[in-house]
């Protein structure tokens, strides 16, 4: 009897929670059909005027110098610092912030770039009945619609899927998903539905399909992160905010409250990275919005505080775009020691990731060889046995480092706060930290409120709420063909720039150089495989990018997409940096030296370089060693043990190829592991097993010498009746 009323409970709540799921999620597809929901509700509009152009770096420096007393200085250029200061300077408070590197050189340019509620974060507030989980997922997904509607042309909606491989997962998965639009409420970017196993593969045919069952697919938010970084900064400094980068702050000024006889933190002592030069700014109110960096600066205010920050790294691999579908990404909700896995396609290519490892403070983290092989073996379970996942096809991977903050007012300093904390100390440092890109304008507010409350600042309500950022207010998704139509500009270049620069694309276009061809136009490219221009480089530096590695990891993301046309990219980008900033020769030469040197350490090259000489084990079989062997001998006629720049030119000139000497001895380089100017037959085989076992893959050389055998071989084999050579 017990039993038939426990399972007839059981199959009344259980029934009833589908049916109520069910319900409101197809009032929810109503609702995406009916499409004049609002998003989100604006703020009142700012009553400040928007300058039309930004102030340049010299400007904003002499502002910072110059003005006596700021009311609020926010220290870092991450995407909380820079959303802090758009809060308070469209609040009407005088604002400075300084960014000791480029604005989104820390954490912010190196996410998922996921604009996400946290569906995981949904999972355990319903598991464990939590409330503030519940609030802070509510809070995200209000965030991710308001950052989609204020840079329209930098984010968008993504829908990802979850693989499911189990029959009962299948509504468990479901009625989590359902439970996230319902969250989301109207601010559901379109609503979660389920596949067939047929139609999951159709749209994702990478898909391993053994024991699929089916998928869900949801929708989340996706953005080009250190473009928003910038475009938040760029806003600020268009309504009036102080902002420069490259400008560290090295300690706290003080003086004494003459009321309370304590002390105050009144500004901070800042120094001009890049040419040594320090100055103070005075400010009634400064915020430390340093991200993982938050404890160095709580530390300048008192020695004595102890840390709360447990940073923690995270790994991304970039991949073709082959690997992905154009617009589906992938979650493994459950890897191998239960870390969530993302697959996304991002502007063309695949990211994948990401890792979760205990870590230093630094500025300059580094991708390990271990975390690019842990995700790959996790892209491997996931992905079927036709697409070989491959070592060498690793274009790039950097390192982040997420800013865990445990509650300082917390009484267990063992827990690490889910959400942002906000504390002010006794001496008036306002202190955020925590929190996550998705959810930079909510801790702003709150920590501007913070900074009235406890500053008794004079400042309006909170305006960012629907305040669009730079770039968003005339933007349009069908912006690119005018610039097509009106300079002549490629469709993919047309597309790229105006999903970077929104309505700013057609100042870049205005700049683009002539290229002297009947098409396109104008905007010549500084890598032929990606949509970047070199106007976009005369462009970055008016929008204070100042160094070759601002350039190629943030105002374009050649760095983060592909390490080595980043890398073949340089010289042009220091030579156009060098005409506008009128560099010597010596500061080409070390900004080169600089660049070179992240993209090998911090954006994976070394890893990737690294893969030649590490396999250099030779693991082919005899008949594969004596095929190889024969291909290396059509270019080293006199048997020499090794091949030159010569021998090269020589086999291309007889069969019609021409390659300019520069590329010819970059395409040697990569191979010639000894540098000693030539290509050992050793060298050879070991670049061709490294290939078999798929550490390496877009070798120039071996895909040259392949070419030049198979032509060689036709003109052998092919009679002179049938080549249509003879009389
Ligand atoms: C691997 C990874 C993936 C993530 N993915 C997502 C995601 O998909 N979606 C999401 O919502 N969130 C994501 N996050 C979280 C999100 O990226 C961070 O929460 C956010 O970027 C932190 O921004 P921030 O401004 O606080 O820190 P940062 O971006 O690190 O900014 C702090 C800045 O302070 C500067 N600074 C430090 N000291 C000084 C000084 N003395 N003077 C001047 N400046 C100083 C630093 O140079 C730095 O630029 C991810 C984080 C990681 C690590």
């Amino acid at each position: 009897m017990a039993f038939r009323k426990v399972v007839k409970g059981t199959v009344l709540i259980g029934g009833g929670a589908i049916a109520t799921v069910f319900g409101l999620s197809q009032f929810s597809q109503y609702r995406n059909k009916h499409d004049n929901f609002m998003y989100v509700q604006a703020a009142e509009p700012v009553n400040i005027p928007m300058k039309n152009h930004f102030p340049t770096r010299e400007d904003q420096f002499l502002a910072l110098q110059n003005t006596s007393e700021f009311d609020v200085l926010v220290i870092g250029g991450g995407a909380t610092g820079c959303g802090c200061a758009l809060d308070a300077v469209t609040r009407g408070l005088k604002t400075a912030l300084v960014e000791r590197d480029d604005f989104s050189s820390g954490t912010s340019s190196r996410s998922t770039k996921l604009i996400h509620g946290g569906v995981r974060y949904l999972q355990k507030a319903i598991m464990r009945l939590d409330f503030e989980q519940y609030r802070m997922v509510k809070e995200a997904l209000h965030e991710r619609a308001n950052l989609l509607e204020i840079a329209p042309h930098l984010s968008g909606p993504l829908p990802i899927m979850l693989p499911v491989y189990k029959w009962w997962q299948l509504p468990y998965y479901w009625v989590g998903i359902k439970l996230y639009d319902l969250v989301a409420g109207s601010q559901c970017l379109k609503s979660s539905y389920v596949l067939s196993k047929s139609r999951a593969l159709e749209l994702f045919p990478m898909l391993q399909k053994d024991r699929l069952v089916g998928a869900i697919v949801y929708y989340d938010g996706q953005h080009n992160d250190a473009r928003m970084n910038l475009a938040i900064a760029l806003t600020a400094a268009r309504y009036g905010a102080a902002t420069a980068n490259y400008t560290e702050v090295v300690h706290l000024l003080k003086k004494t409250d003459p009321k309370s006889g304590k002390e105050r933190v009144c500004g901070a002592r800042c120094r001009d990275v890049l040419t040594g030069q320090e100055f103070d700014v005075k400010a009634k109110c400064v915020i430390n919005a340093t991200g993982p960096f938050t404890d160095s600066v709580r530390k300048m205010d008192d020695q004595e505080v102890s840390n709360i920050c447990q940073p923690s790294a995270g790994v991304h691999i970039v991949m073709p775009g082959y690997y992905s579908p154009d617009n589906m990404g992938l979650l493994d909700p459950a890897t191998s020691d239960g870390r969530v896995i993302f697959f996304l396609p991002w502007e063309k290519m695949t990211i994948a990731g990401t890792t979760d490892t205990p870590t230093e403070v630094t500025p300059h983290p580094i991708p390990t060889e271990e975390d690019i092989n842990f995700i790959l073996t996790e892209v491997r379970n996931y992905l079927s046995c036709d697409v070989e996942v491959r070592r060498g096809d690793v274009l790039a991977a950097w390192s982040g480092i997420r800013p865990l903050v445990t509650d300082p007012s917390s009484k267990d300093t063992q827990s690490i706060s889910r959400n942002h904390v906000v504390a002010v100390s006794d001496s008036g440092l306002v202190t955020i930290a925590g929190g996550k890109w998705t959810t930079y304008r909510s801790m702003a507010q709150d920590t501007i409120d913070a900074a009235i409350q406890a500053h008794n600042l004079k400042a309006g309500p909170c305006k960012t709420v629907g305040l669009l950022l730079q770039g968003a207010k005339d933007w349009s998704p069908t912006l690119y063909i005018r610039l097509v139509q009106d300079y002549g500009l490629e469709s993919e270049v047309a597309q790229h720039l105006a999903s970077t620069y929104g309505d700013k694309a057609f100042e870049v276009a205005k700049i683009a150089q002539v290229t002297g061809k009947r098409w396109p136009i104008v905007g010549k490219r500084l890598v032929s495989e990606f949509p970047y221009i070199e106007a976009e480089i005369m462009y970055g530096v008016k929008e204070y990018a100042c160094t070759a590695v601002d350039m190629i990891s943030r105002r374009t993301r050649l760095a983060f997409l592909n390490v080595q046309a980043a890398d073949e990219a340089l010289p042009r980008i220091i030579d156009i940096m060098g005409k506008e900033l009128h560099w010597s020769e010596q500061k080409k030469k070390e900004e080169l030296e600089s660049a070179k040197k992240f993209l090998y350490y911090e954006m994976g090259y070394k890893a990737k370089s690294e893969q030649l000489t590490d396999s250099s084990e030779i693991t082919l079989i005899p008949s594969d060693i004596d095929r190889y062997k024969k291909r290396f001998h059509m270019f080293d006629k006199e048997k020499k043990g090794f091949i030159t720049i010569l021998d090269v030119q020589s086999v291309l000139e007889s069969i019609s190829i021409q390659i300019d000497e520069n590329t010819l001895h970059e395409i040697l380089n990569e191979v010639d592991l000894n540098k000693n100017g030539q290509v050992e037959l050793n060298e050879f085989l070991q670049l061709m097993s490294a290939i078999q076992k798929g550490y390496v893959s877009g070798s120039r050389l071996a895909v040259l010498m392949k070419t030049a055998e198979e032509n060689l071989r036709e003109r052998v084999v092919i009679p002179v009746d049938r080549s249509g050579g003879g009389l």
